[in-house]
């Protein structure tokens, strides 16, 4: 990534989650000043805020949407090509991000099979390789059972949301971004730019640019400057199950909504819950279990012991389109409400407020 070093600007990205955390390092990368401010995930504060990164299970589906156009299929393209080059970048220097390649859609009715094949022909038709895999295929990879096929995407996979969010941290800090770990409370315009209050710093933070990317506290944050951008909560619980052995499975598989994700060392991840609010329905995890037993070769998943619960929150954004990403005013501007997809789209996301930065220096 070529540096702009002699146009750099000064920038604060408000939020610690993922997309905050990729911009601040893209931004760093590319030479700007960046401060990035979050409450610190295991200090006093975070209790109060809510992160829906530290939650996620990492899935990438972008060739599986079911859209071919438009703005989501384009920028669900544009993060998984970023995601391939950061990979490779981020683990070059020393800060890998755990990847497991393709995704196996699972088609339970008839019904779901034709809607699968239909797409992996239009797919094929985009040169994308996606496959079809009979139920005999499937059987040879611990899949035997009920279903119908499924559709394998080589290039969709799953990344750990937890060791990306470290490398962007570790890398960012190497090439000098500066973190400050506390809550912001309010956000203020000064001639030329922002100024930013924390909650426990004496001084406040300044810079030409601010980048609001604090999940569902965005909208709270943003509220006193006039921007009104409601975000509705929508809570997911996930299990992580014990396994005997590291399952035989290719990659992580998709049945009936709910993403089963094999850990390396054994163990599976299941999930995830989707639930309107911000209070978590345990009565809703035991039918997820059995919901994710019926599918093939899963049987011995509605009696595997659960090693972990965990539960987080999406912000989904209320009569606007996924994800929030816009310029709200000079020097201002929105990252959030990426709803069930933030992990995916966190590089697009994070390109896009450079350039938004970057047209505004060539502009000068
Ligand atoms: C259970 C579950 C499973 C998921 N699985 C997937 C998946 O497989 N694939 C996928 O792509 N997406 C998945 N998602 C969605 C994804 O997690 C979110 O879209 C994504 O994490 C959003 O990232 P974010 O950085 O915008 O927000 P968040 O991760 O919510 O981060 C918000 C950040 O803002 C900080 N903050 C809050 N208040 C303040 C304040 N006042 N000042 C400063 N900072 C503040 C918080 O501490 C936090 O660090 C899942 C979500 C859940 C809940």
């Amino acid at each position: 990534m070529t540096p702009i070093a002699e146009r750099a600007s000064s920038v604060v990205v408000v939020g610690g989650g993922i997309v905050a955390l990729a911009t601040a390092w893209l931004l760093q990368c590319r030479g700007h000043r960046v401060r990035l401010i979050a409450p610190d995930a295991q200090g006093p504060d975070a209790g109060e805020c809510r992160s829906g990164s530290a939650a996620a299970l990492g899935v990438l589906m972008a060739q599986v949407f079911q859209r071919s156009r438009g703005r989501a299929w384009r920028l669900r393209q544009t993060s998984l090509s970023l995601w391939a080059q950061w990979r490779q970048e981020l683990a070059g220097r020393g800060c890998p991000i755990p990847f497991q390649a393709g995704l196996l859609l699972l088609a339970r009715e008839t019904a779901d099979a034709e809607r699968l094949q239909q797409l992996q022909e239009e797919r094929q038709a985009q040169g994308l390789p996606l496959s079809w895999w009979e139920p005999a295929q499937l059987e040879e990879q611990g899949l035997a059972g009920a279903s119908q096929g499924g559709l394998h995407s080589a290039l969709d996979g799953q990344l750990d949301p937890l060791a990306a969010m470290d490398a962007f941290r570790r890398d960012g800090l190497r090439q000098g971004l500066e973190l400050v770990n506390e809550r912001v409370l309010a956000l203020e315009r000064q001639p030329g730019g922002w100024r930013v209050h924390g909650h426990s710093s004496a001084q406040a933070s300044e810079a030409a640019w601010l980048v609001v990317a604090a999940g569902l506290a965005s909208e709270e944050l943003l509220d006193p400057l006039g921007h009104q951008r409601p975000l509705q909560p929508v809570l997911g619980q996930c299990l992580e199950l014990a396994t005997a052995a590291a399952l035989p499975w290719p990659c992580p598989v998709v049945w009936q909504g709910l993403n089963l994700v094999p850990r390396p060392g054994g163990g599976l991840w299941l999930g995830a819950t989707l639930e309107p609010g911000d209070q978590a329905d345990l009565d809703l995890l035991e039918p997820m279990q059995q919901l994710a037993a019926t599918a093939p070769g899963c049987g011995w998943l509605g009696e595997a012991t659960v090693n972990h619960r965990w539960q987080g929150l999406r912000a989904r954004p209320v009569g606007r389109p996924a994800p929030l990403l816009e310029p709200l005013e000079p020097g201002l501007l929105l990252l959030s409400g990426h709803y069930r997809n933030g992990v995916l789209l966190a590089p697009a996301s994070a390109q896009w407020a450079v350039e938004q930065i970057e047209a505004s220096l060539t502009c000068r």
